[in-house]
């Protein structure tokens, strides 16, 4: 179902001021003497009190609620290696959602970068201005090698949302399905469908919640990754090479408890579907279609609990439900990462929301009668204003607790702030 034409979408990106973002002044600058504390010479003063105690410059300029969205539009969403240019409306976007769900505020960096170093370099040098790098739509495997990177040298938190966002609520879906399924994770048999960007991260992240890394068959453009590859290979993939040569998809699907799709539509067939273990998963994420249709699943498997990256169907996996929550966590207490740790709250904090009571005003808002806990509810709803308030303090906590906050916070009042 298409909500509207192309040429509306151009117009609500040309009408009025053109794009979707603008620069707003927070202070009062309307007589001579307030724009002379904005600029010369009364900021001078600010300028002074950060150059002799830099950490003030969280009290006196936006830096902790200002994120780079940063790309260089080598992987924008389905449309692949477009450039910077014609990749700006997707930053602006991500900039949009950054404010609506999480009060974030957003500078979007379109780079013409191509090389891991050029970028590396660029946004060490931004890294005075932001309180946290996003990086998005950045093609694999260089985005492996510029995040950990970044990650290393830089003092505040770095996160590519293709990787870890996708990972964080994927798996927040996965620890639900153990409960439903009455299945350990150290015990799955899980089968990828992709080695990118989103389908490393997720393993790793899957490995990081109890996945035993010995247990993924990982699949990419050219079959297995398996130990006697050499062709097509990278050290990401070469982490999760399992297997025989001779193992085709088909194979794999035999008895397998999860299958984990990020890389094209109409990968899977009824029959492998059919084949796999009892009550299995079935998260098929490629985008706008996935590896199967969600009715074709269902018909051969009713007992499989199944999600997307669609709207129309149940268990929408939509990465909205992670990075604005998870930024205002980290960027409330002055986290100089976002790490493991924080990752699995996230995702833990999604999955418990997932088992409260849903609010009158969500079914309204869905046009459902009835949202509960089990195969057709394993994650909360993109829209659902209860994420903030779950995700970020888990978030916050865990840095905290794993030593990566700056500036600790006193959880509950914390939360209830965030409920205005
Ligand atoms: P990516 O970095 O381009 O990775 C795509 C992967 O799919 C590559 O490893 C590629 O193989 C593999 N692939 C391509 N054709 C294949 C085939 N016929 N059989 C098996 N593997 C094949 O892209 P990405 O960012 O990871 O995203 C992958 C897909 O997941 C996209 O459709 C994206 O929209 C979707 N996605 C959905 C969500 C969501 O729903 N929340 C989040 C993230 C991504 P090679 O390595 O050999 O090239
Ligand atoms: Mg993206």
């Amino acid at each position: 179902m298409t909500l509207f034409t192309p040429e509306e979408a151009l117009a609500y990106h040309r009408n009025g001021k053109r794009g979707k973002l603008e620069v707003f002044p927070v202070k009062p600058c309307a007589t001579q003497k307030d724009l002379s504390m904005a600029y010369s010479p009364g900021v001078a003063e600010a300028c002074r009190a950060i150059a002799a105690d830099p950490d003030t410059v969280f009290d006196y300029t936006g830096r902790g609620n200002l994120v780079a969205v940063v790309s260089n539009g080598s992987a924008v969403l389905g449309l692949g290696n477009i450039g910077p240019l014609a990749g700006k409306p997707v930053m602006e976007g991500k900039g949009v959602l950054f404010k609506i769900f999480a009060d974030i505020d957003v500078y979007d960096i379109n780079l013409n970068c191509t090389s891991p170093q050029a970028i590396i370099e660029t946004v060490k040098a931004m890294e005075p201005t932001f309180g946290g790098i996003n990086l998005e739509d950045i093609k694999a495997p260089e985005c492996f090698e510029i995040e950990k990177t970044l990650k290393q040298e830089l003092d505040i938190p770095v996160f590519h949302d293709d990787q870890h966002g996708t990972a964080i609520i994927s798996g927040a879906g996965l620890l639900n399905t153990l409960e439903l399924t009455g299945k350990r994770i150290e015990n799955l048999r899980v089968v990828i469908s992709g080695a990118g960007a989103a389908g490393i991260a997720c393993a790793q992240f899957y490995v990081t919640l109890g996945v035993d890394p010995a247990n993924i068959l990982m699949f990419d453009s050219r079959g297995l990754i398996h130990p006697q590859r050499t062709s097509g290979m990278n050290p990401y993939k070469e982490q999760f090479a399992n297997g025989t040569p001779d193992m085709d998809l088909t194979a794999a699907m035999q008895g397998a408890d999860l299958f984990l799709g990020l890389s094209q539509k109409d990968l899977l067939s009824q029959d492998m579907v059919a084949a796999m273990a009892d009550k299995p998963v079935i998260f098929a994420m490629a985008n706008p279609d996935p590896e199967i249709p969600y009715p074709s699943a269902k018909a051969v498997r009713p007992d499989c609990i199944m999600g997307t990256g669609r709207s129309d169907f149940p268990n929408q996996v939509n990465n909205v439900s992670g990075f604005p929550s998870i930024f205002r966590g980290a960027l409330d207490v002055r986290a100089t990462s976002i790490n493991e740790e924080m990752k699995v709250a996230a995702a833990r904090a999604l999955a418990e929301l997932a088992k409260e009571p849903v609010p009158e005003a969500m079914l309204e808002a869905y046009g459902v009668d009835k949202l509960e806990f089990g195969p057709d509810y394993i994650i909360p709803k993109p829209l659902d204003p209860r994420v903030l308030l779950w995700e970020a303090p888990a978030v916050a906590r865990a840095a905290m607790d794993s030593g990566v906050a700056r500036q600790p916070v006193d959880l509950e009042p914390y939360t209830q702030n965030l409920q205005r």
